[in-house]
């Protein structure tokens, strides 16, 4: 960064009941995945730093819950004008720090902020029922009350969209939150709470902290104060988390990975499924726990589809998420790049076929050519491992009945897309699937207003849509005499 660069990276900082905190003695830094360079150094929270962040959530509670659902709703709906109103600077920021081009960046602010808005506009309709008593003199009145302090931990893939999701699901209920980002894209969520802090939220409201991932959620998930869980992260670490939330009787939500299946019959548009499946597949360089990655395509149409879908890959344009023009940028640390050559290792032994890319690119960042592999077995890595990375693996398939069983083969269930010109063969397609988003025809699943989560291995309950919110209220009784 130079001195005349207009929106310099900015400060990583806790925030821990309303105080910035940018030193703690240790840390780590903060890496630009295009260039390898640091962009600034991220304090780490030790545990006291993790207590007073549950203490001050607790406290905070008190007063929070009991805010009234108008005032909750102007202060969200706040927040999410003034991040559209800055999404020009924080979208710089989260290509810096991610890697995705600035234009995917934008449109991820542009989600978040109309999930504060939504999430605002919902907090004013959590209503409670009246179940009609079996004789007079009876009431009985169902309550949701928000169910206390939370702790949220979000990946690095989607560093608005995830947290603000965990954060508006919280505040909107009328819970607090103590959240953990990813050390890996901290300016993002510090941009967010900037926002809410100037929308009106008090102190202690949202508290981020930033450290060692284990050690974190090893302190917070089973202490006194919090009281639910929500994590976005890989099936492994989800597995754990979650034996920590039970073991000390939490609610928890988990978002875990996916490998979504793509059936394309024979009779599909390719004119507008090919654009739609390669802008899917390669947005965020594949990161993206929705993204289509393994793609059965019915023999009649296989090469047809295998061969213009690799020449559109392999026709995007790679570089640094803030240069102009880009449209896929960089993996978004060098795991994934060590992952990628895991795949292509394990193609190659196999002898797939290699329709385009295969490799890094350059040898500073963390670049992978938008790679293609046809042919692909069932039992090869890619298919049956999230590749979370621009490798999508394609297979043909015969006859649809085979196709539906081969997609719903895995033990995930995230999401899962088909597509056809038939309406016969979609309404086949939109039964068959299994997963906890089906997109037939449709790629959009990842709005506001609809519940976002998988089944199987992809985790348990959703975030987004009323179902939501559900996730912060717990239910209480009155039964009355009158
Ligand atoms: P990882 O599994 O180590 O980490 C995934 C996320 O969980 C990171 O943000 C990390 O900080 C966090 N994490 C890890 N251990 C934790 C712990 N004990 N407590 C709390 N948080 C913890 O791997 P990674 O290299 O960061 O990502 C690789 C895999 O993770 C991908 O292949 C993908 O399957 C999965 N992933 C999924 C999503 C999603 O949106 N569901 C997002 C990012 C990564």
């Amino acid at each position: 960064m130079t001195r005349s660069d207009p929106t310099p990276y900015p400060q990583p900082a806790l925030l821990i009941d309303g105080e910035w905190i940018t030193d703690t003695g240790a840390g780590e830094p903060v890496l630009n995945p295009a260039t390898e360079a640091v962009l600034g150094h991220l304090p780490h929270a030790d545990t006291a730093l993790l207590d007073r962040a549950a203490q001050a959530a607790a406290r905070a509670f008190t007063r929070w819950s009991v805010t009234p659902a108008l005032e909750r709703k102007r202060i969200l709906n706040r927040a999410a004008d003034i991040l559209r109103a800055r999404s020009e600077v924080i979208a710089q920021w989260m290509a810096l720090e991610q890697g995705k081009p600035v234009a995917e960046a934008r449109g991820e602010l542009a989600g978040a902020a109309d999930i504060f808005e939504w999430y605002g506009d919902e907090a004013p309709r959590l209503y409670g029922r009246i179940v009609p008593a079996r004789g007079p003199g009876l009431r009985h009145e169902v309550q949701r009350l928000p169910v206390g302090a939370v702790a949220g931990f979000a990946p690095w893939n989607f560093p608005a969209l995830t947290p603000a999701r965990k954060i508006a699901g919280a505040l909107a209920a009328g819970c607090t939150i103590v959240m953990k980002p990813s050390e890996e894209t901290p300016a993002t969520a510090i941009a967010i709470a900037h926002a809410l802090e100037e929308a009106g939220l008090p102190p202690g409201c949202l508290n981020l902290v930033f450290g060692v991932p284990a050690q974190i959620s090893e302190y917070l998930i089973p202490h006194p104060l919090i009281r639910k869980i929500s994590f976005t992260g890989s099936t492994q670490v989800g597995r754990h988390l979650g034996a920590l939330a039970a073991g000390s009787v939490k609610r928890a939500t988990m978002e875990l990975g996916g490998h979504a299946p793509v059936v394309v019959s024979a009779d599909a548009p390719l004119d507008q499924v090919i654009p739609l499946l390669v802008g899917a597949k390669f947005r965020n360089a594949g990161q993206v726990c929705i993204s289509p990655s393994r793609f059965f395509v019915e023999r009649g149409i296989y090469d047809r589809f295998t061969e213009r879908f690799a020449e559109a890959a392999a026709a995007l344009v790679v570089g640094a998420g803030t240069s102009a023009g880009v449209q896929m940028g960089p993996l978004a640390n060098d795991r994934r790049l060590a992952a990628m050559a895991r795949f292509m290792e394990d193609a190659g032994a196999r002898g797939l076929r290699r329709v385009t890319g295969g490799a890094r690119i350059g040898n500073q960042g963390y670049f992978w050519q938008p790679t293609v592999i046809a042919d692909a077995t069932d039992d090869c890595l890619l298919m049956t491992e999230e590749p979370f990375g621009p490798i999508a693996p394609i297979t043909p398939f015969d006859d649809l009945d085979e196709a539906l069983k081969r997609a719903n083969a895995l033990p995930y269930g995230l999401a899962a897309y088909g597509f056809s010109g038939s309406q016969a063969t979609a309404n086949r397609l939109a039964a068959g699937l299994r997963a906890g988003m089906v997109g037939v025809n449709s790629m959009a699943i990842s709005i506001a207003e609809l519940p976002f989560g998988g089944v199987g291995d992809s985790g348990y309950g959703s975030e987004g849509g009323t179902e939501g919110l559900e996730g912060y209220l717990e239910t209480r009784l009155v039964s009355q005499t009158v």
